[in-house]
């Protein structure tokens, strides 16, 4: 039998209180065109295993077996709030809509963060030592886990878990007063989480909260890839398209995430996040919020920030949209540009639809793409637009669409500017390119040639497990060599050498100046040591370019170092800060001696150093102390926790 390049699932493109809107019913029903895969019975493939036990009724659901011939002639079930078998097969058609989204946009394969497997006490103490860990094939997914209004990734135990709720009472938007919500039937719930575990797998150190942008980013980018992958369905654009004249910057269901679970709870008004526009309670009308220069710095709550950096990118989106579009109205209006009063033809409605799917297919995949060009650790919004931007650059020397111009003027609109950037031009935001010396490239040379044959036959694999395990082995290798001082150097031109990645091979003493006064601690008592480099991750990647059909053929790594510091003061109790430098190195795969960028965070960076001690400590100004709510104490550093930061009241 020839195995089919797609499976086609029906679905919901909105969640399902659309469908008994008499305006959006006709466009909720959707086919998702996921990559074929032979599949058992959960459904359960290469990447997830829908799991569906009911804890709070004990009850085991009996698993979708999609590759019985009755269901893969029919599309799989019709959408169905009540069959539990449906919402494991949308469950499974969202998240794999989302995971080839991504590895479409990366060029390479998505595997998830390994799994701690020594039991805790038997962890390794040194905090420059990793804990050992398993790789792990599938994501697991629970369409029902809890009876909440609640829908999260957990880490540890690498799953989706999604509750039902009931309803509030009184009536809103379109649900049942009192009737059952099941978040696993909201694409962007299921997309969001997805993606938050995606993160995870490509930045695991974007758990920790060392700043005030590391949690609003994950919130803000789940939902940026929501948002964006609803422009996959035709027929929805259209119809938005004509009721709203043509324009993105009114009530159209794409300002909105998530609106049935946003309805659904008490005394809320509309979607979960509104982006672009709010319902005005006094005036009884939807408005439009108006970017404002201090939206980034007035914006502290993770969610609050994460929505900032999703009214970025779609304010990006609305201005290619409206610079890519102009001509088609101008020839539409006879020169005028502007639209007689009334509906607008369908011909025009069906290129300007055309138009909005391929901008918003192109911007997810920058904004996907960009994630490969973000420090390790730490990360910023100012970093991301930088990551952007470069990536962009990477893969299109010639802006054609308006992208970039796009992305910085919505970038600064919102006060969003990166550290030690003077001017927001596109040269000044790329990331740099290493100046390195005779020395150095010879230094880099021989490294390189150290993992060459390792790199290249990773970058033939296509079987996830081998691509863990091999990188693993070349890592390794890695690791040692970079421990080691070369003969070659003396000391102070390696040091100079690992400056250039943001490490270094200095002792802890010797890190910051004689003013310095923390402590540092290993094992829990007070140490000097030489923190380790990590070689956190390593990875080719196969891109093709958005038009010249360029193929960029690159390795990234990422190096990373740790110290542990105590950071109370007085009769304080004792706590601990850990504080991480690195960088990520995008190499060519061809000649991996070739540096394109080091996008580096360093580790001896004093001023950084005070400003994560400064914001665990709540003594920033303006910003409050790291949530105990969003975040649970690791014992190690403060780590997101997604159950407690997506809580409802
Ligand atoms: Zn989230």
């Amino acid at each position: 039998m020839v195995r089919p390049a797609f499976r086609s699932l029906r679905g919901y493109s909105l969640d399902p209180g659309f469908s008994t809107r008499l305006d959006t019913a006709s466009i909720n029903e959707v086919t998702y065109n996921i990559p074929f895969e032979s599949l058992k019975p959960g459904p359960t493939g290469e990447y997830i295993e829908v799991v569906d036990y009911d804890p709070a009724s004990g009850c085991w659901y009996d698993p979708i077996d999609l590759s019985h011939e009755e269901l893969a002639v029919q599309d799989g079930h019709a959408p169905s709030e009540g069959n539990p078998q449906f919402h494991q097969q949308f469950v499974y058609a969202v998240a794999m809509k989302t995971i080839d989204h991504f590895e479409k946009a990366l060029g390479r394969k998505i595997t998830w963060h390994p799994r701690a497997f020594t039991p805790r006490e038997r962890r390794p103490k040194h905090d420059d030592q990793q804990t050992r860990r398993a790789y792990v094939q599938r994501l697991r997914i629970y369409p029902h886990a809890m009876r909440e209004a609640n829908a999260y990734y957990n880490s540890d135990k690498l799953a989706l878990l999604f509750g039902y709720f009931t309803a509030a009472s009184q009536i809103q938007g379109a649900n049942h007063p009192g009737g059952t919500v099941f978040t696993c039937l909201s694409p962007d719930i299921v997309a969001h989480e997805t993606t938050h575990a995606i993160l995870d797998s490509i930045h695991h150190r974007y758990m920790e909260d060392t700043n005030l942008d590391v949690a609003a980013f994950h919130e803000g980018f789940a939902d940026i890839v929501a948002l964006l992958q609803r422009f996959t369905f035709s027929e929805m654009v259209e119809h938005q398209l004509a009721k709203s004249r043509g324009r993105f910057d009114g009530a159209t269901v794409f300002g909105q995430l998530a609106t049935q679970f946003g309805e659904a709870l008490q005394g809320s008004r509309g979607a979960l996040r509104n982006m672009i526009g709010k319902w005005d309670e006094k005036k009884g009308q939807w408005t439009r919020i108006k970017a404002d220069p201090s939206d980034y710095r007035d914006n502290t709550e993770a969610h609050d920030r994460g929505a900032v950096l999703v009214a970025t990118i779609f304010d990006a989106f609305q201005r290619i949209y409206e610079h890519r579009t102009s001509d088609l109205v101008r020839i539409a209006t006879g020169g005028t540009g502007v639209l007689p009063e009334g509906s607008i033809s369908t011909d025009l409605v069906r290129r300007l639809a055309k138009e909005a799917q391929s901008i918003a297919e192109h911007l997810l995949a920058v904004c996907i793409r960009a994630l490969d060009y973000c420090p390790p650790i730490d990360i910023t919004f100012g970093d991301y637009l930088r990551a952007m931007i470069t990536a962009d650059v990477d893969i299109a020397p010639r802006d054609e669409g308006g992208y970039r111009i796009a992305l910085i003027e919505a970038f600064r609109a919102r006060g969003i500017l990166p550290d030690r950037v003077n001017t927001l031009s596109v040269e000044s935001l790329v990331w740099n390119t290493p100046e390195l010396n005779r020395k150095q490239q010879s230094g880099i040379n021989t490294i390189a040639k150290l993992i060459q044959e390792g790199v290249r036959e990773l970058a033939q694999t296509e079987d996830r497990h081998k691509l863990f395990k091999m990188s693993k082995e070349i890592r390794t290798k890695l690791e040692k060599r970079l421990n080691r001082r070369s003969k070659d150097f003396t000391r102070r031109e390696w040091e100079a050498l690992l400056k250039k990645f943001g490490l270094t091979a200095e002792k802890t003493s010797k890190l910051f100046d004689k003013k310095f006064k923390d402590k540092f601690i290993r094992d829990g008592e007070p140490a000097v040591y030489t923190p380790f480099i990590e070689v956190h991750s390593l990875r080719p990647v196969y891109r093709t370019s958005r038009r010249e059909g360029k193929l960029i053929e690159q390795v990234l790594v990422t190096l990373t170092q740790r110290i542990s510091t105590l950071i109370n003061e007085g009769n304080e109790p004792e706590r601990r800060m850990v504080f991480r430098g690195g960088c990520t190195i995008i190499v060519d795969l061809g000649a991996l001696n070739k540096v394109f960028y080091v996008i580096s965070k360093n580790i001896k960076n004093r001023r950084r150093y005070d400003e994560q001690r400064k914001y665990l400590r709540g003594e920033k100004d303006d910003v409050p102390p790291p949530s105990t709510s969003i975040y649970s104490d690791d014992d190690r550093n403060w780590r997101l926790d997604f159950n407690l930061l997506h809580q409802h009241d």
